[in-house]
C-alpha cells in the first residue's frame, strides 16, 4: 500500500475508536484533539496527514522540530519530549503548547524567554504518574510546591497536565493511572489562580488512547497508530 492509503486507513481506525470511547464514556467526540506524533517521520508523510485534516503535530526533539517547522506551514507544533533548558530559546516562538514541563528550572527558563518575546506561553506539567525510574516528569508529591510558586512565572499559563503511562501489555492496566491524572487535574482546576486555566489533559498514546479517553483525556498523542512502526 502507498503511504497515503496507509495513513488514511489508520486515521479512520483511530477516529472510529475515539468515537467508540466517547460513546462509552458519554463524551462528545469534538472534545478530543488528536496530536499526530511526527518524530522520525518525513515531511511527505506529515503533509499527507495534514491534508487529511490533522493540524496538530508533536515532536520530542528541538532540532527536529526546527527542521520541520520551516517546511510545513499553517500547522501547530506541540513539544512533547524532555526539553533541555538550553533549547528553550529555539522553540519558544514556534510551539502551540509545551506538554512536557517537569521542573522549576524549566519553568524559569520558559518564563524568561517568553518575557523576552513578550508572550505568554501555554504549558502542561508532565507527571510521572506511575513513578517509573525510567521516565521524566514530576512526582505528584512535588506538585503542590510548583502550584504554590507558579504565579511568579507571569509569562507562563498552566493549561493542564500530561503523562506518558507505562508500557503495558493490556491498556486496561493503565486505567488506574489515567484516573489518578484526572483526579489531579480536577483538583488543580478547583484552585482559583491567576495564571492557571486547566483545559487540557494530554494522555493516551497508540497503545492506550481508548482507556485514556474513557478516563477524561482531551488530547491524545498518536504516532505509531497513524504512521506505523518508526524506523530509528
Ligand atoms: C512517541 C511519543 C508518543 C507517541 O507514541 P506512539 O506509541 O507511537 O503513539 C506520544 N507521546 C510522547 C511523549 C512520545 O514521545
Amino acid at each position: 500500500m502507498k503511504n497515503k492509503e496507509i495513513i488514511y486507513k489508520n486515521l479512520n481506525i483511530i477516529k472510529d475508536n475515539i468515537e467508540k470511547s466517547c460513546i462509552k464514556a458519554n463524551r462528545k467526540i469534538d472534545e478530543i484533539q488528536i496530536v499526530g506524533v511526527t518524530k522520525t517521520i518525513d515531511i511527505e508523510r506529515i503533509n499527507i496527514l495534514k491534508n487529511l485534516g490533522i493540524n496538530n503535530f508533536g515532536e520530542n526533539k528541538a532540532q527536529e522540530l526546527l527542521e520541520k517547522y520551516d517546511k510545513i506551514n499553517n500547522v501547530s507544533w506541540h513539544f512533547i519530549g524532555n526539553l533541555q533548558t538550553n533549547k528553550v530559546k529555539y522553540i519558544i516562538d514556534k510551539v502551540e503548547l509545551i506538554h512536557s514541563v517537569n521542573s522549576i528550572k524549566l519553568l524559569e527558563e520558559i518564563n524568561k524567554r517568553a518575557f523576552y518575546i513578550n508572550k505568554t506561553i501555554p504549558i502542561l506539567l508532565e507527571i510521572n504518574i506511575a513513578k517509573e525510574i525510567s521516565k521524566c516528569g514530576l512526582l505528584e508529591e512535588n506538585l503542590p510546591n510548583i502550584l504554590e510558586n507558579i504565579h511568579e512565572f507571569k509569562n507562563i499559563q498552566l493549561n493542564g497536565l500530561m503523562c506518558v503511562a507505562p508500557f503495558v501489555e493490556k491498556p486496561e492496566q493503565n486505567r488506574k493511572y489515567f484516573r489518578k491524572m484526572r483526579n489531579l487535574f480536577v483538583d488543580i482546576q478547583g484552585k482559583n489562580k491567576d495564571n492557571i486555566n486547566m483545559k487540557y489533559l494530554s494522555m493516551g498514546m497508540t497503545n492506550d488512547y481508548n482507556i485514556a479517553i474513557e478516563e477524561g483525556a482531551n488530547i491524545v498523542r498518536i504516532g505509531t497508530g497513524i504512521f506505523g512502526e518508526r524506523n530509528y
